[in-house]
């Protein structure tokens, strides 16, 4: 028998935490418990309807052959033209999700040991897909005290010469931190004393934020020959399982991710790049209507979390996630006796007490945290809060 090997850049790749929890709140249902799921970053809104009917027409009008890797001359004007800051389509690449634009650009430009800046907390597919390009992830903690946001003096110490990259998420997931202009003004200032290093500005929650919110690309314009603005109709008009993200950057870059992306996926599917199109040409009135529903539930989350003993929720200002510390839990005991160590225990004890699936700070680089994903109903979010601070309560 031939033994499976694994190749170098894939033995590290392990199942994410999320999936993880997703597969024990999965076997909890299966037992017959009422689990609520607080772990995963979609949005609970239907796609808009004018969408889907545009992705029917599309496939009745026979946009059904393979679309140009790069993606339609359409969709890639309609992502220019709504960008918020110069842009024309020939600096646009249009992929299957945001998470491939930047696997793309990853892939197209990272060669073994170069490093990539990630503030802690971040996604944890960053981290994955640095696993696959055998790089390294320079991951300075970004806790509370800063807004869970890299300061000006925290990039300047993480910069080497094998700097490659900085990836800025903003609003920011799973922390829900949201840069002001001036804040991104800071980094731009460190940036320009170091030129060899390039920007990914993951903005896919831009249309969820509380507070106004500025593109890297309009705060730092004189880098955009070094920056790439990563965006995606998932978030913004609950799409996530079209799979259609887009990249807006410098021509020499964005034809390296062509390249890539036609030896994997040959660019994304015709039916949701006609989709996408209608979703960006269409009325915009839903941003504003879902963001403000977002808005009331991050009050109602972020009040109720903080009314519990323990558990210590700072104010996000964007995207669906708020990312509580959980240090005054740790030491506590179950009903049944068990120490309560880590922040992976936290989540632990509240999944298999309550039945209420978290997902530990540790995850995303930054322990003593759990992030909770608000994008679930009002109903839900009032229950599943009042279990937590039920199973918090039972602690000794
Ligand atoms: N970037 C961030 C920060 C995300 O949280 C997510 C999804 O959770 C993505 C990118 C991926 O988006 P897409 O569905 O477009 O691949």
């Amino acid at each position: 028998m031939t033994d499976f090997r694994r190749s170098r850049r894939a033995s590290n790749l392990a199942l994410s935490e999320i999936v993880r929890i997703s597969e024990a709140a999965r076997a909890l249902r299966a037992e017959g418990r009422d689990v609520l799921t607080f772990g995963t970053g979609e949005p609970d809104f239907p796609t808009p309807g004018p969408v889907i009917e545009a992705a029917h027409q599309a496939a009745l009008n026979g946009e059904t052959t393979y679309p140009p890797t790069q993606g339609t001359p359409a969709l890639r004007k309609a992502i220019a033209d709504s960008a918020g800051f110069a842009a024309d389509p020939g600096q646009v690449i249009v992929s299957t999700g945001a998470k491939q634009v930047i696997a793309n650009a990853f892939l197209a430009t990272l060669d073994p040991g170069e490093e990539v800046i990630l503030p802690a907390p971040y996604w944890t597919s960053y981290a994955d897909i640095l696993t696959v390009c055998e790089a390294e992830l320079v991951a300075p903690k970004c806790g509370a005290e800063t807004g869970f946001k890299l300061t000006a003096d925290a990039l300047d110490a993480a910069i080497t010469p094998k700097t490659r990259w900085l990836l800025l998420n903003n609003p920011g997931n799973p922390s829900g931190a949201l840069y002001s202009k001036a804040d991104l003004e800071a980094l731009a200032e460190v940036l320009r004393a170091n030129p060899h290093v390039w920007v990914i500005a993951d903005e896919i929650y831009e249309h969820i934020a509380f507070d106004p919110f500025t593109s890297f690309r309009n705060a730092a314009p004189d880098l955009a020959a070094r920056t790439l603005v990563v965006n995606g109709a998932s978030k913004a008009y609950a799409m996530t399982g079209w799979r259609l993200g887009w990249g807006i950057g410098p021509v020499p870059l964005i034809k390296a991710m062509v390249a890539v992306q036609g030896t994997s996926t040959s660019g994304a599917s015709s039916i949701s790049q006609a989709a996408a199109l209608a979703a960006l040409t269409g009325p915009q009135d839903l941003l504003a209507e879902r963001c403000a529903a977002f808005r009331a539930r991050r009050d109602m989350v972020v009040s109720a979390l903080n009314a519990i003993p323990g558990i210590d929720c700072p104010e996000p200002g964007g995207a669906f996630y708020v990312f509580p510390s959980c240090t005054g839990l740790i030491g506590k005991r179950r009903p049944s006796g068990e120490l309560l160590e880590t922040d992976a225990d936290v989540c632990d004890y509240i999944l298999s007490e309550v039945a209420v699936a978290l997902v530990p700070g540790r995850a995303f680089g930054l322990p003593g945290h759990f992030r909770l994903s608000y994008a679930y109903s009002t109903d839900d979010l009032t229950e599943g809060l009042s279990r937590i601070a039920r199973a918090v309560a039972a602690l000794t």
